[in-house]
């Protein structure tokens, strides 16, 4: 069968202003959700007066699949244009959105940013204290270069192509401060409730010539997929399926694998043979850089690995870190961050507490040249080097070479703290048997 490549979209933006009912409504026009289906949860939604409905009801269908056994499209929402299978990665009002942007597993292809037209609602997401302005700042940091702008509640005012155009206006000078260039970025006036250049090109609004949504996701650019290098899957689950063994599920970030190949699972070292590898119901020979996999291994028992853990190829095991050298941007912190400050690190699909034990150097954000070496603390808003010691075993690698294994976040006290790159690793020697 021909594979239709994959594309992970970030769905970001303000509080209220149309996420959910946007990409409820591209789930309903691409037939992943059917209309009868749709309206049904929409009553059941309004009942409970719950608006993140399509949310919920994703969430519900995956949690039931998982109960009755493995199905890799239960991971994932995901619709298909006539190029992609995209993949939505998380909606935003999920406690850990800020986290999820950052760590690799949800890795970020394109961006859709909801902005609403509304009177108000406008303003206050590209304000100072909005989102529109932080999911923004996130995406640009996070390096994601492709991002489609949706005006949505254009029905709110009249189709009016004045505020669209003031909208554009704004959004595209905040875009030109963060590096992109506002011109090769498709901004399309919807409405996520009525449907209104969704699919199809809305005759409320005549002035506008450009793409409709479908159309410009369409558009994306192909992510660059690194086949070329050694191959890296963090594990995001284990199964055990009857008749087939461990069943290991995971997103490939780089390399090949084939049928046959001899893999180790690392920190845990356990050495087994990939029997077979499946995607959305289809049996593959091999898999690619994007394909949300399932593997059946022989040799590796559920209870040998876990969540967390990475497969590589038995030639070229993942690294497991002794100790960090990482660049961080610290997003928010109360007071401030000495040695000794013990966060959790989030990396790939890993959670492990992790001790900043040197402050290197202080960075300036802007050009990254040192402007101050061994800082007593650190604050928010700053960028800096310092030194991490996981308090665990986890497998990393450098930024450079995996970009998927060398992000993370920090988080405490329930939020994200900061954002890091991983620019040198002390390998810590483990044995494979
Ligand atoms: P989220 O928080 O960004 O996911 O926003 P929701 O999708 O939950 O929408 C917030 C509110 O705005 C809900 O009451 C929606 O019904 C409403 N809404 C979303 N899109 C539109 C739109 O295009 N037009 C109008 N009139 N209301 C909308």
């Amino acid at each position: 069968a021909l594979q239709k490549p994959h594309l992970n979209l970030a769905v970001i933006g303000h509080v209220d202003h149309g996420k959910s009912t946007l990409v409820g409504h591209l789930l309903v026009v691409t037939g992943y959700v059917d209309e009868k289906g749709f309206k049904e949860l929409e009553e059941q939604a309004k009942k409970m007066g719950k608006e993140d409905f399509v949310y919920a009801w994703v969430t519900d269908r995956l949690k039931e699949e998982r109960e009755r056994g493995v199905t890799i499209e239960a991971m994932h929402v995901g619709f298909e244009t006539p190029k992609y299978f995209i993949t939505i990665i998380d909606l935003p009002g999920h406690r850990d959105f800020v986290k999820n942007m950052i760590v690799g597993a949800s890795q970020a292809d394109a961006a859709l940013l909801v902005v609403s037209a509304r009177p108000g609602e406008f303003e206050t997401g590209i304000g100072p204290q909005g989102q529109t302005r932080e999911h923004l700042f996130l995406a640009a940091t996070l390096g994601i270069r492709q991002i489609i702008v949706a005006v949505n509640k254009m029905d709110v005012v009249n189709y009016d192509q004045k505020r669209y155009e003031q909208i554009k206006a704004e959004v595209s000078k905040f875009m030109k401060l963060l590096g992109y260039d506002p011109s090769k970025v498709p901004f399309i006036p919807v409405s996520a409730l009525k449907g209104d250049n969704i699919k199809e090109k809305s005759s409320n609004m005549p002035w506008y010539n450009g793409p409709t949504l479908l159309e410009a996701l369409d558009a994306l650019q192909p992510p660059p997929r690194p086949v070329d290098k050694p191959f890296r899957l963090p594990i995001q689950d284990v199964y055990t399926i009857t008749g087939a063994g461990t069943v290991v599920v995971g997103r490939v970030e780089t390399g090949v694998l084939k049928v046959g190949d001899r893999v180790v699972v690392m920190p845990p070292a356990k050495v087994g043979d990939v029997r077979s590898i499946e995607t959305h119901h289809m049996k593959l020979e091999q898999a690619q850089p994007g394909d949300n996999i399932g593997i059946n291994v022989r040799g590796i028992e559920k209870e040998d690995v876990k969540r967390g853990d990475v497969m590589g190829h038995l030639a070229n095991p993942p690294t497991v870190a002794e100790e960090i050298v990482a660049r961080i941007a610290v997003l928010w912190h109360p007071t401030a961050i000495g040695p000794g400050y013990t966060p959790v690190l989030h990396i790939h699909t890993a959670t492990v507490p992790a001790q900043i034990v040197e402050l290197i150097a202080k960075l300036d954000p802007r050009t990254g040249q040192t402007v101050e070496q061994k800082p007593q603390f650190i604050k928010q808003g700053d960028v800096a080097v310092v030194r991490l010691k996981p308090l665990k075993d986890v497998v990393v690698e450098k930024y450079s070479d995996f970009p998927g294994l060398g992000r993370f976040a920090l988080r405490d006290m329930g939020r994200t703290i900061a954002a890091g790159q991983i620019i040198e690793i002390k390998p810590k020697k483990v044995e494979i048997k």
